[in-house]
Parts: C-alpha cells; structure tokens; sequence
C-alpha cells in the first residue's frame, strides 16, 4: 500500500471545542495548521453540550475567581491539581469576553450583561450558598460556541480533513512525536501527516458503557493512540455519571434544569436531595446527587413500574420559562420520555457522562511523562479537552467547568505550539518503520474465517463496564471485571470484518474505534481495582472514606503488562494559598 505523506506546522487531531480554539490561535499567528476530524467539525459533541460556561463575572450576583476555584477543587475531591484550577478559573471571565467578541450570542439579562445561571457545586463565599456562574446560550450553548469557533476558523484559512481519521501517533526512536497516521474514509487510502507540534484534541471515550450521554464517536481515540504509543493514561477510575439521564435512552437533560429550580422526587413524592445535601440540596455536586438516586433506586423507592428511575420535575417553573430557558430539554423529553416537561415529571437515571482521566499534560498542554519524582514533556505532543488531563476536574468535574477547559487550555496550547514551531527549522525525518503498527493492525481484520464481530465485543465490553464499574462499585465485582476487560480485550484481537460490510470503510472504522475504546475501559477497569478508597466519582463499598494519607494522588496507567504507579497532587497554586484538604459536604 502506497502512504502519502503531507507536511504541516502543527497537526490538530479533533474538531471540537477544545481543538478548534487551538487551532484558531495556530492559525491567526500565520502558523500551517490542519485540523483532523472524522466526522464535520460541528458534529462534535461539543455540539450537544447544553447547561453552559463556568466564569465568575459577577453578572447576577457578587463573585469572585477565588470562590470558583475553591469549588472547583472541592468538587475535584482535591484530586484536581491547584496551579491548573487557579489557572482555568483566573482567565475564565477573559475567555468568555473573548467567546463574546467572536460572536457568540450569549443570553442576556435585562440589563444586557451576559446572563447566568447556578450549577451543581458552584457556590458563594466558599460553599456559603448556591452563585449564579454559568453563562449559557438557552440550553444549546455549546451548539453556539463550536459554531462559533467554526466560523472564526473558516475566516483565519484554518485546513480541515474532514471524514479522516487519525489512527496512530508517528513515534521516533528519541520518543519525540512526529505527526500522525490517518485513515481517508472516504477512500481508504492511508496518509502520514508529517508535524512540528501534534495536537491530541479527540474528546471522550464514554461509549465504554451501555448507558452514556456520549455520542457515538466519543470513542476515545486519543487515548488509544497514546497507550500505543507508550505513554500513560491518567486517572482513568474516575468517570463522572450525570444524574439526569432519560430513562431508557441515556440522552441528558441538563443540570441547567435545576439550576433554573428543578428537583428530584422519589416514589414517596419526596425531594429527597434535602436528606442527602441539606445545604444544597439538588445542586450538590453531581457523584453526591447520582449516589444519592441509586441509593433510593437501591432501597425500593424508585419510580415506575420497576422502581428503576426517580423524577425530574419541573413543571412548577411554567412554560414560559421553559420555553425560553429549556426549549431543547422540553423537546428531548418529548421526543425521548414522551412527556412535556410543563404538565409532568421526566423520569431519569444517573448516566456514564464524562471522562475525568485522559492524557496527562502541563499547564500548556503539553503531554508529560512521569518517573523516579520528576516530569518530562514528550517532544512535539499535546494534549487539550476531554481527552486530555491537566487536572482541572480530578475525580469529579462540576457541571460547565469542562466548556471553559476547553477554551482556556485550547488558548494555551496554541500559544505554546506557535512558540515550538518557531523554534524548529525543519521536520525531524520519519523513522523507517513509521506506519507498520498501524498497518498490521489494519491487515488483522481483513480474510479471516471464524472472527469475532465488532458488534458482539463492543456490547460485552460495554455489559462489563456497567456491570463492574458503575456508580458504586464493589470489591469483588471489580476484581472480576479486570478478567472480563481482560477476557474482552484478547476477544477483540480477532476482529473480522466482511467484505460486504466494507462500504465506506464505515465498519473498518469501527472496529479501529473499539481498539481504542478496549484501551480507555481496561484503563479504566485496573485502575478502579487498584485505588482502595473512595473520592468524587471513585465510589468503593469496601472502602467507603476518602484516604488522604494513601491516595491524594494522580494514578497513571500503561498499557503494557497494564501497569500503574502513582503521582502526587499538586496542592500548590500558582500565587495564592493552597486550599487544604478537607471533609466534602454539601
Ligand atoms: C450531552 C452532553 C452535554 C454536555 N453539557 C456540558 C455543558 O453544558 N457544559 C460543560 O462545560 N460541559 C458539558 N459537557 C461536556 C463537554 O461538552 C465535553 O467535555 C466537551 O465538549 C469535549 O470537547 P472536546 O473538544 O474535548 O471533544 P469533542 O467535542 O468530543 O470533539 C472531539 C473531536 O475529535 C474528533 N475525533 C475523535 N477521534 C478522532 C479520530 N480518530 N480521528 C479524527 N478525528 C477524531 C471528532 O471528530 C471531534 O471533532 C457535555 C457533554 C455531553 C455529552
């Protein structure tokens, strides 16, 4: 097979949020920069995002970035490193201003400053009561801010592969990352896109589970493409399970609902968030409200004919709010729970939603390995967004903070890639054997008689993952799930594709997708084996408290001989006084 080879200054895997404000910076400082996206840019589940944007403006009431970092760490169950948190929530209000000014249309409030909304965690005076800090456009703001970030990319010449799909990293023998290998859909034909800065910018991998707010490609495919490469994922046991997830079809309704004065009953007709988070009730941080629905779920008084779901009720805040503020919720539970949300009660379930681990970077985002006490960048390879762990959400992320992470570190990473460009002359040769990996891994699924079907594996992982390492998660359930993943993963070695199914490349490209959603659950699954306490979304039976001796630290996963050791938090920000840890309660 023939490779075709292009050359760029910077190489953007991922047309999403976090990957198109990078590229806009590449672009606008005059840099050659392509963007990768196997689906249409705007198709990226940034596109889905709803409830909003975390920045402490002080719009609606006072606030203060002091008091949206201390939440912010908070809800990371001080998992989340405080020089990144510090970081992410001091440049917040310059990053909405900035969305603002490429025409973002953010709703207003009456007096025409940018309107908004309270959120799961997002207090004042540090935890005093619930702030208004999430800045939306009605209920479809990252359909406003990915369509935004399209448009000022379309005007700065930013090149786009659209319907490619990046494969593997090109990985020299120094360790420095070169670029990547791609996969043409459309065509078939393979192609190295040769860079000085290669940008990992996939989003996540939540299709590991059966039941998932994720759309279908967040199959999390960067993370693949580093594990094969030989670099660690980080802080894969911690995945965040959204409360409100319609029953049945997993779609999400946003927090936003209860920032705007929603709440959760149980079969008793109970608010049962006042027993569980006295202080604030519904808009405690999400692990606490999803814990909080599967223990009434577990003790009988769920809804419906198997007690399976709570409610969501919302129809005390009357339509005209609703259709201002929630227009696409009322459509989604129409569509998907066949309810208008204005006469009754939406039923739902905490859903797998977001994933807290991925590749770990530096403050600008360049990915850094670790060993013996000391950090190192790997030359040339970056990280940004879902895929990527800074860590800004340690083991539990609050509702609209990964909006902003995407801005804020998309930002930092371009500024960083037009530095590095800069200062390399020419691109370092490809090795030799570049793209041989990857084309034996493509060659395995053609010609064989009695394979597996992708089908088949991929609905046994994703049984495995919500089986084994679920909302709460229990010894013996774990240890089992690492045989099942591991059992899974060896299945997934023997994928066969039928010719008639090779339209397109589509299934080709599926069963690719499930290499590297086996490389994000088992990482996942070890991991959760492995850390023997509970923090944020990491929820044990067997050890039921947080372990601030043992454990207040980053795990690291790789894949050969699925390895981990451990890395400690940074407590230390970078100007003010650390935030120590303490008892979470809401
Ligand atoms: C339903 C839903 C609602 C949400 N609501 C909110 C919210 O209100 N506020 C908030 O802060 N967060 C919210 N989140 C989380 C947030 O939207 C995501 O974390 C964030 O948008 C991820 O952005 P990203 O740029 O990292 O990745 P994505 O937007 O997922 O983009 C990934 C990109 O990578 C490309 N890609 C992936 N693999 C490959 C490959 N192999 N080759 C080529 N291209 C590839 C895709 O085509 C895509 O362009 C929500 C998430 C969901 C699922």
């Amino acid at each position: 097979m023939t490779i075709q080879k292009h050359q760029f200054d910077a190489v953007i895997v991922g047309g999403g949020g976090a990957g198109l404000r990078a590229s806009l910076q590449l672009a606008e400082a005059g840099v050659k920069v392509a963007v990768l996206s196997k689906v249409f840019p705007t198709r990226s589940h940034t596109v889905a995002a709803q409830g909003g944007i975390a920045a402490a403006l002080g719009n609606v009431s006072g606030d203060n970035w002091l008091w949206h970092m201390y939440d912010t760490i908070k809800g990371s169950d001080y998992l989340g490193d405080q020089d990144a948190i510090e970081f992410m929530c001091r440049n917040a209000a310059k990053a909405i201003i900035e969305l603002e000014h490429f025409g973002m249309p953010f709703d207003r409030l009456e007096n025409g400053k940018i309107f908004q909304r309270p959120f799961g965690g997002m207090t004042q005076n540090y935890g005093e009561k619930p702030i208004s800090r999430t800045c939306a456009v009605a209920d479809r703001t990252g359909h406003a801010m990915l369509h935004t970030l399209y448009q000022r990319n379309i005007r700065a010449n930013t090149q786009f592969f659209v319907e490619w799909f990046a494969l593997d990293l090109v990985r020299d023998a120094d360790g420095d990352v070169l670029g990547v290998i791609a996969l043409e859909i459309e065509t078939g034909d393979i192609h190295i896109l040769q860079a000085k800065t290669t940008l990992l910018a996939t989003g996540g991998g939540g299709r590991i589970f059966q039941a998932s707010t994720n759309a279908f490609i967040n199959t999390g495919d960067g993370l693949g493409m580093a594990s094969r490469a030989g670099l660690p994922l980080q802080d894969m046991e911690f995945w965040q399970f959204h409360p409100t997830g319609v029953l049945h079809a997993g779609v999400l309704i946003t927090e936003g609902v209860r920032g705007e004065g929603g709440y959760l009953v149980n079969s008793n007709g109970e608010r049962f968030m006042e027993r569980y988070a006295p202080n604030a009730k519904d808009l405690a941080s999400r692990d606490v409200v999803s814990r909080a629905i599967a223990t009434e779920i577990k003790e009988g008084r769920g809804i419906g004919k198997n007690k399976d779901a709570v409610y969501l009720k919302l129809d005390h805040l009357g339509e005209e709010l609703i259709s201002k503020r929630l227009p696409g919720i009322r459509e989604i539970a129409k569509t998907f729970a066949n309810v208008d949300p204005v006469e009754n009660p939406i039923p739902v379930v905490p859903t797998a939603h977001y994933m807290m681990g991925g590749v770990p970077t530096n403050l600008d985002g360049q990915v850094v390995e670790y060993s013996a006490g000391t950090e190192k960048t790997v030359k040339g390879l970056y990280a940004v967004g879902e895929c990527a762990c800074v860590s800004v959400h340690g083991a539990n992320r609050l509702g609209s903070n990964s909006l902003l992470d995407l801005v804020v570190f998309g930002k930092a990473a371009g500024d960083k890639m037009v530095g590095e460009i800069a200062r390399t002359t020419a691109h370092k040769a490809l090795p030799a054997d570049a793209a041989d990996m990857t084309l034996a891994r493509i060659a395995r699924l053609e010609g064989r008689k009695a394979g597996e079907r992708v089908a088949e594996v991929g609905a046994a992982m994703r049984k495995a993952m919500q089986t084994h390492c679920g909302v709460f998660r229990f010894p013996d359930l774990l240890e089992q799930g690492v045989t099942v993943i591991n059992e899974v993963a060896e299945r997934a070695q023997h994928i066969e594709i039928s010719d008639k199914s090779k339209v397109f490349n589509t299934a080709r490209v599926e069963a690719l997708e499930l290499d590297n959603l086996i490389e994000v659950a088992s990482a996942t699954m070890h991991a959760a084996n492995n850390r023997t306490e509970s923090r944020g979304a990491h929820a044990r039976e067997d050890f039921s408290g947080r372990d601030d001796d043992k454990w207040l630290s980053h795990s690291l996963y790789y894949k050969n001989d699925h390895k981990l050791i451990y890395k400690p938090v940074r407590l230390q920000p970078l100007t003010v006084e650390p935030f120590v840890p303490k008892a979470r309660t809401y």
